[in-house]
Parts: C-alpha cells; structure tokens; sequence
C-alpha cells in the first residue's frame, strides 16, 4: 500500500453527483488538508434523479452539477470534470474507457477512486448497474488502457497525452473492504458535502442520522473506537 508521502494526486470517477461523497468525501477531504491535489471526474449527470415526479427531468442535469460542484467545495475540491452521459444507461464500452483514460492521462494520478464492479449481494445499494460500469470500465482504463500507449494512439496523436500508471485504485461499495479511514475528525464536511445535493436528500426526514449510522457501523467494522466514524475501501495495487 502506499504510503501518504507517495500520494500526491487522486482521481475519483463515479458514476452519479453524490456518489463520491457517499463514498469518499471523507478520506477526500482529509486528502485535501494534507495538499493532495484531487479531481472529481463524474460520468454521469445524474439526470434520472431527483425527487420531483414530474418526469419533465429538463434542468436537473444542469442542477445537478452545481450540486456536485457545492458539494466539491465543501470538502475543498474545485478540478471537477464531467463526461455527461446518460444516467441510468451506462455501458462498460470502449468509448468510456478511453474518455477515462483520457482523464487519467490529464491528471497523472497516483490514486484512483472509483465503484467496485461486482454486485455486492449483502447491500443492495452500491451495486447499481451505473456504478459496476463504472467501476470496471474505470479498472480497464488504469490497466491497460491509460498506461499502454497503443491503446487509444489517438490520445497521444491527436492530444499529446502520454501513457501514465495509476499505482493504486480503491474501490467503494464492495463486499470486502480491507481499508479504513477514521474521518470522525471530517464527519462534518463529509456531510456538508451530501447535504450541498438538495434535489436529492432535502427531503428525506432523518439524512443527518442515517448518515451517521451507516459511517458509525463501519467505524465499528474497523475496529475504531466508539463514537468514530470511517469510510471503508478495497484497495488493489495497480502499479
Ligand atoms: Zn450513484
């Protein structure tokens, strides 16, 4: 595992705004304190979401990225890059693949945060289908995709991006974490983060507890004191 002088910039690609501050906004925020430059890549707009049943979804893709980008802020985040596909129809294609390697030939990062490709069959949530495509498209695009110059010759040809090796890549919502970050110390920011998507959690009674609870019982998992509250990953060593 790398160690935290080793980490000088982290890229995260979700699928939906809020994903990565479910995920990571914790560890993401704690990153930034520690001056790790950190860019948000987020593939989808997000625009089959929201509570307003009204199925005219037309500005929700708009709002949803100035959600993200408040919520970015929050826990010191301001590179944020999005790829605007279709919510809800996300494919592990080709043409994610090198629009991710793409990003990661941009940002060179030594860490990738992204979904966990496999269904997780203990908790339902993490595993929508958006997030597993992601998830591996994500892992195919640090190995082989953005290190192996033959692959994708035009992002060198066309665009000058040389080929780059992520070393590392944790992966959220899987059923075996083998990381935990203690973020008690940024619970606060972590759910400044969440909060900043009102379309999506504004009105659900109890978020603030539900949050609460959810990162407690991994703290818990972790072995952390009580009272604490942690994010958990597995981490796959890519170098
Ligand atoms: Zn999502």
């Amino acid at each position: 595992m790398l160690a935290d002088n080793e980490i000088n910039r982290v890229l995260t690609v979700t699928a939906h705004p809020d994903d990565v501050d479910f995920g990571a906004a914790g560890s993401v925020a704690q990153f930034v304190d520690r001056g790790v430059e950190v860019t948000y890549l987020v593939v989808t707009d997000g625009d089959a979401g929201g509570n307003e049943r009204t199925l005219d979804n037309s500005g929700m893709a708009e709002l949803r990225r100035v959600e993200q980008t408040a919520a970015a802020k929050a826990v010191g985040v301001t590179d944020l890059r999005f790829l605007g596909y279709p919510d809800g129809r996300v494919e592990s294609t080709l043409d994610l693949r090198r629009d991710i390697a793409r990003v990661i030939r941009q940002v060179r990062p030594d860490v990738v945060i992204t979904h966990h490709p496999d269904r997780n069959y203990q908790f339902v949530a993490p595993s929508h289908p958006d997030h597993r495509a992601v998830g591996g498209a994500t892992l195919d695009a640090v190995y082989p995709d953005a290190r192996n110059p033959y692959a994708f010759p035009e992002l060198v040809k066309d665009e000058g991006l040389d080929a780059w090796t992520v070393r590392e890549v944790w992966l959220t919502g899987g059923m075996t974490p083998n990381h935990w970050i203690d973020i008690t110390d940024v619970i606060d920011r972590k759910l400044a983060a969440l909060q900043s998507h009102v379309s999506q959690v504004a009105h659900v009674e109890g978020f603030t507890d539900f949050v609460k609870t959810r990162f407690a019982s991994w703290a818990e998992r972790a072995g952390f004191p009580e009272g604490h509250y942690a994010e958990g990953f597995q981490i796959v060593p890519t170098a």
